[in-house]
């Protein structure tokens, strides 16, 4: 993927390598930024240069991608950092394992019209855009035909025409890659269109952007969220405490004060949140924010991700402990996506 530019040139003054801005003024600028190179990575966070060979590699088969503001999360001089496992390609990706597959959920059959999915009653998920502004390495969608996925505003039309004959659907799911990368007059004109179809009555955004990229989270933005007729509610994508500290904790509070519900969803990944204390405290680190845990998923079988995979049973046993330390609204739902299943299966 190319680097976005702003107005067809490079960003102005790309800092040094390996210095860390705590904030960028615009998040296209930001992101932009973001660091793309495993050398940099490495470098910025004096890790071994032993690393690199591997993280080439495998950042062949999915680039490496992590805004610079996620970057400043990371601990330096720690391979095993929560946050940098999640974005930092490795050698061991590449090897098969059995049941590990391109499209765990068999996607590509629940597709009626590019662009939508319908699983679920009621729901129907729009992937508004193709991209992400953060790879991460566990993600299900990393083998996933972005290609079919409309790329104008034109192209969303057979979407939207089947989203207003459906007279069972009450909420829509934006959804991608990361719907808000959408630049605001695309973002914008698809609210608009949604926004008057009588039967729906919620629009849910699922995005890592108030994680990778706060900058997004503008007051423009949530002007327009909370103007809209239909009850707007952001998901939010986390998987450790040190995720919601800095930018990323002033855009979650900017959220909630706007009076938008925002919840979090997290996937059980080995060496990130699969141990009591950093999983408790993501929880609680969350409320403490106003944002309701609301799904613990169990990882997807992805090619390319098992070594993330935690048992069923652990998570099963994590869940309990949660229960015995936190309020019952601090405690996820640990669920599995089953192909076929009518609803995310609780486990
Ligand atoms: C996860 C998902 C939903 C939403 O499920 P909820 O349980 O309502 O959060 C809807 N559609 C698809 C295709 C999904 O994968
Ligand atoms: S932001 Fe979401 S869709 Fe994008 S790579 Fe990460 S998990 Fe996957």
């Amino acid at each position: 993927m190319d680097a976005p530019r702003i107005n067809g040139k490079s960003p102005p003054n790309p800092p040094p390598p390996g210095s860390l801005p705590s904030s960028a003024s615009s998040w296209k600028e930001a992101l932009s930024r973001a660091i793309r190179d495993p050398e940099e990575l490495l470098k910025t966070l004096e890790l071994a240069p032993e690393l690199l060979p591997g993280a080439l590699e495998a950042s062949r088969l999915f680039p490496l991608l992590a805004p610079r503001d996620y970057v400043s999360r990371m601990e330096p001089g720690n391979p095993n950092d929560p946050l940098l496992r999640q974005v930092l390609p490795l050698d061991i990706e590449k090897d098969e394992v059995g049941g590990y597959v391109l499209d765990p959920l068999e996607e590509a059959d629940s597709t009626p019209i590019p662009g939508l999915l319908q699983k679920y009653e009621g729901r129907a998920l729009l992937l508004a855009a193709s991209t992400c502004a953060v790879h991460c390495r566990y993600c299900f969608r990393r083998h996933f035909p972005y290609e079919e996925v409309p790329k104008s505003q034109d192209a969303w039309e057979p979407a939207l025409d089947l989203i207003s004959r459906d007279t069972t659907l009450h909420e829509i799911i934006l959804s991608g890659g990361d719907p808000l990368l959408l630049p605001d007059p695309a973002f914008f004109r698809l609210l608009e269109k949604l926004d008057p179809i009588p039967h729906l009555r919620r629009l849910r955004i699922h995005s890592r952007l108030p994680i990778v990229l706060p900058q997004r989270i503008t007051p423009e933005l949530l002007e327009r969220l909370t103007s809209l007729r239909l009850t707007a509610i952001l998901v939010i994508h986390s998987n450790h405490a040190r995720e919601l500290e800095g930018n990323c904790a002033d855009a979650l509070r900017r959220c909630v004060e706007a009076g938008i519900p925002v919840l979090n969803q997290a996937v059980l990944l080995r060496g990130v949140n699969d141990e009591i204390g950093p999983l408790a405290e993501l929880c609680e680190r969350c409320v403490d924010l106003g944002v309701i845990p609301y799904y613990l998923h169990q990882l997807d079988p992805v090619a390319g991700a098992a070594h993330f995979k935690v048992e069923v049973d652990r998570g099963r046993e994590l869940i309990e402990q949660l229960r015995s330390r936190l309020p019952g609204y601090a405690v996820p739902t640990f669920v599995q996506e089953v192909p076929g299943a009518k609803a995310k299966v609780p486990l």
